[in-house]
């Protein structure tokens, strides 16, 4: 692995807006390549950060970058947008806007990392994944499997690392790229070998004109691929199986994934992922029920395709170690597992993790997604208490007492995990699941600093049990 030239982009212009997570890499990064960059971000912190890492940077790379608004796309060769800034719906940026009616193109880093590895001279492939869940599962997997393979490989995009911050690889090396809708919608000449959409469920309509514009936008996961590539697609839910029947009519070759259907191409069952009607992979603790499964085999088909042999792709997928914040076992005290499922923000995600388990104690709560909890109602069943958080607590609690499933409002999960636990060793649930169908803002920076404070406490639980119990 190595850095990219400088001549890449040499006489390249570049307009950044947004210098986040991806726009600064974009920028350190495009310098690097040679271009001239003007960026700028509407925030004051943002352009702090800028300043902050052009004084890290070699000083003739610096002084080919600019903070100053964008007030005219004139020359510019491209904008790179922070996928957070719209450029259309529900309302254009004043600067997508200047950049529309100038004629500059709107790029994504992915596309820009595709053209800097060609203008290097490599023939490094690429694989993108896209779909409503399970993206950055697959990608990680499937970024595993290459590694134990030996295979150079740089995953990144939307999961983070940004696009533009991986390396460059040589002709053998495999980028695994995680697509958004917005990455997608500003592609150009990049076209995936492998390409692969998950699953299609309603998710950010807002910004697409509803579910057929946001299917669109994800269907571009395949754009410009050929008889020599390949498109996996799930058939697990009406969209996506709509989709595979367009794709089956095109030159390049489609391959259906499942979590538990036989039908498809490679699926799961029985604990494994199987083709051909032979079990290629045993799915290991990390990857639990039938999403895990069509993760599995996508990543299983992709691995093929780059060449994998199914031995070497079965053993990585065994020692897979799993994503933090999905469904990770993250402390066992008296065989009562703490699973950290903080990642699923809405119902839907939920509904995976609970399927999971046949008894178990819910931490839920926070910011309730539109329709709240109700379409969890054929798991409550398995709880045996439900502890809420957060400021929609009282909601979900209305939800529960509907169906009669037994809850405690405790408002923090610093009063939550330890009554959990106390209630799992009356009741001998074996499980506690944070799973909390409802995103974290109004008590946390984000899913992932919920869920350290979940396994934190977890942890001081299983201390405490030590201290008094020697065990
Ligand atoms: P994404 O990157 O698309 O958000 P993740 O891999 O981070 O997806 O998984 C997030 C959550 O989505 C998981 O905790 C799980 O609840 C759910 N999920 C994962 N894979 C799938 C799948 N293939 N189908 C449906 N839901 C899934």
């Amino acid at each position: 692995m190595s850095t990219f030239p400088p001549t890449v982009f040499a006489v390249k212009r570049f307009a950044v807006l947004g210098l986040g997570r991806n726009g600064l890499p974009a920028v350190q990064a495009l310098a690097a390549c040679g271009a001239h960059v003007q960026a700028w971000d509407d925030g004051e912190a943002g352009r702090q950060g800028l300043t902050k890492a052009l004084a890290h940077m070699p000083p003739e790379q610096a002084a080919r970058v600019t903070c100053a608004p964008l007030e005219d796309m004139a020359g510019f060769d491209a904008l790179v947008l922070s996928p957070g800034i719209p450029h259309h719906l529900p309302r254009v940026h004043p600067v997508a806007a200047l950049a529309i009616a100038a004629g500059v193109p709107i790029l994504s880093d992915a596309e820009l990392l595709y053209c800097a590895v060609r203008a290097a001279g490599s023939k490094a492939r690429f694989a993108g994944i896209t779909g409503t869940n399970g993206k950055s599962t697959t990608t990680t997997l499937l970024a595993h499997i290459l590694e134990q393979a030996g295979v150079p490989v740089a995953a990144g995009g939307n999961l983070g690392p940004a696009a533009l911050a991986l390396p460059l690889l040589p002709d053998n090396g495999v980028y695994v790229l995680e697509m958004s809708s917005y990455m997608l919608e500003r592609l150009d000449t990049l076209h995936f070998d492998a390409a692969c959409l998950l699953n299609l469920t309603p998710d950010h309509l807002d910004r697409h004109a509803g579910m057929a514009g946001y299917a669109l936008a994800k269907q571009r996961v395949f754009a410009g691929q050929t008889a020599h590539d390949i498109a996996v697609i799930g058939i697990d839910d009406a969209e996506c199986t709509r989709i595979a029947g367009h794709l089956a009519q095109s030159a390049t070759p489609c391959i259906t994934v499942s979590g538990t259907n036989p039908a498809a191409s490679y699926y799961g069952q029985n604990g494994a992922v199987w083709h051909n009607n032979a079990a290629l992979a045993t799915l290991p603790p990390a990857l639990p029920g039938a999403h895990n499964a069509q993760n599995a085999a996508a990543a299983l088909a992709m691995a093929r395709f780059l060449g994998i042999a199914d031995t070497v792709a079965a053993q990585a997928i065994a020692s897979f170690p799993g994503l933090p914040h999905r469904q990770k076992l993250v402390e066992t005290c008296n065989n009562i597992a703490f699973i950290d499922d903080s990642k699923a923000t809405n119902a839907d995600a939920s509904s995976r993790a609970l399927g999971c388990y046949d008894r178990l104690v819910w931490i839920a709560g926070g910011i309730a997604k539109e329709g709240g909890i109700e379409s969890l109602s054929p798991y409550f069943g398995r709880i045996t208490h439900a502890f809420l958080i957060g400021r929609d607590a009282a909601e979900l609690a209305a939800t529960l007492t509907r169906h009669n499933v037994p809850h405690t409002v405790v408002e923090t999960l610093e009063k939550a995990v330890p009554q959990a636990y106390s209630l799992a060793q009356q009741t001998h649930t074996p499980v506690i699941l944070l799973s909390p169908a409802c995103a974290s803002f109004d008590q946390y920076a984000g899913f992932e600093a919920r869920g350290q404070h979940f396994q934190a406490l977890a942890h001081a639980v299983r201390t405490q049990q030590m201290s008094t119990t020697g065990q």
